[in-house]
C-alpha cells in the first residue's frame, strides 16, 4: 500500500483555528511530521493513540521528505503539518518535488494564516472602501533574497496594506524603507506576537518612529507580524466610506433595489 501525504495548514498557533478538514486528517493520520518552531503541539490534541508523531525541529529538507515518503510505505494518511497557511514561506514546492518524483500522491488543506489571525487580534480590516482594495503578504531582505521589483520601498510606494512576515528583527530597515517609500513618520503600525495563541497573544499598537522601543520594551523579537496599513484604527474613525455591498442604493445579484 501507498499512502497520500497531505500538506495541512494547523492555523497561526490556536489549536482551535485548524480547519474542520485538517482536524479530522490529522485523526485519521498514521503519521503526523509537525513544524516544531510555530506549530502548537496542542494540534496533536486529535491524533489517534497508534499515530507515529515525530518534530521536524532539526530535520534537514531531505530528512523530512525521506521520512514522508518512508510512513507513506505503511501509512494510508501522512499529515505533514505546516504553521499558518502552507502555501506561505512553507518550503511546500521543495517537498512536494521529491514526492512527486517517488510517485507519492500530495494534496494540500489551506490553513489560517498568521497575517489573518494578527488582523483579527487587532480588530483590524485589511481592505476599506476607497482606502485600500489590496494587501501585500511580503517579508524584508535577510538571508532570503528578494526577487527584483519586491524591496520593500518599491511594494510600499502602492499604500496598501503590507502585511510583513518574518521581519521582526529587522524592524529597523522596515521603518527606513516605509519612510523612504514616502509614509509618514505617523502613520500606525501593528505587531502581533503569537497572534491566537492562548494566554500568549501580544498586541503592540506604534507608529512608524516608535514602533521599534514599543517592541523591545515588550521583548518581541520573534513570532511576530508586522501591518501596516491606511486602514489600521479604522474602527475608531468618525466617516467611513460604506461598503457599496450594504449600501440601499447598491444593487447586485441577491437583492435588487426598490424603485
Ligand atoms: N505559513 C505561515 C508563515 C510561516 S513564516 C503563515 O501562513 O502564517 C513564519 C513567520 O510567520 C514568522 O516569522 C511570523 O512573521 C509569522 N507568524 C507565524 N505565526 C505567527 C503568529 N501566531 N503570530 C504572529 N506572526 C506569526
Amino acid at each position: 500500500m501507498r499512502g497520500k501525504v497531505w500538506f495541512v495548514g494547523a492555523g497561526p498557533g490556536d489549536p482551535e483555528l485548524i480547519t474542520v478538514k485538517g482536524r479530522s486528517l490529522v485523526e485519521r493520520a498514521g503519521a503526523i511530521l509537525f513544524a516544531g518552531s510555530l506549530v502548537s503541539e496542542a494540534a496533536m490534541r486529535w491524533a489517534s493513540e497508534s499515530c507515529k508523531i515525530q518534530d521536524s525541529k532539526g530535520m534537514t529538507l531531505t530528512e523530512i521528505t525521506d521520512w514522508l515518503i518512508e510512513q507513506a510505505e505503511s501509512c494510508e494518511t501522512v499529515v505533514r503539518l505546516q504553521t499558518g497557511d502552507p502555501s506561505l514561506y512553507g518550503a511546500l514546492i521543495e517537498m512536494v518535488q521529491p514526492l512527486d518524483r517517488a510517485n507519492i500522491e500530495v494534496a494540500v488543506v489551506p490553513g489560517v494564516s498568521s497575517a489573518m489571525a494578527s488582523v483579527a487580534a487587532g480588530v483590524e480590516t485589511l481592505t476599506l472602501p476607497e482606502v485600500t482594495q489590496t494587501v501585500i503578504l511580503t517579508r524584508v531582505e535577510g538571508r532570503t533574497p528578494m526577487p527584483e521589483g519586491e524591496s520593500l520601498v518599491e511594494l510600499a510606494s502602492h499604500h496598501t496594506t503590507i502585511c510583513i512576515f518574518l521581519s521582526i528583527t529587522l524592524l529597523k530597515k522596515v521603518q527606513d524603507d516605509l519612510a523612504a517609500a514616502g509614509w509618514a513618520v505617523d502613520s500606525p503600525v501593528l505587531v502581533v506576537q503569537k497572534a491566537s495563541w492562548p494566554g500568549e497573544e501580544k498586541v503592540v499598537r506604534g507608529k512608524l518612529s516608535d514602533i521599534r522601543e514599543l517592541c523591545r520594551a515588550e521583548k518581541i523579537g520573534s513570532q511576530a507580524m508586522i501591518v501596516v496599513s491606511p486602514t489600521l484604527g479604522s474602527r475608531d474613525w468618525q466617516e467611513l466610506k460604506k461598503s457599496k455591498l450594504y449600501d440601499p442604493e447598491f444593487q447586485h445579484r441577491f437583492r435588487k433595489v426598490e424603485k
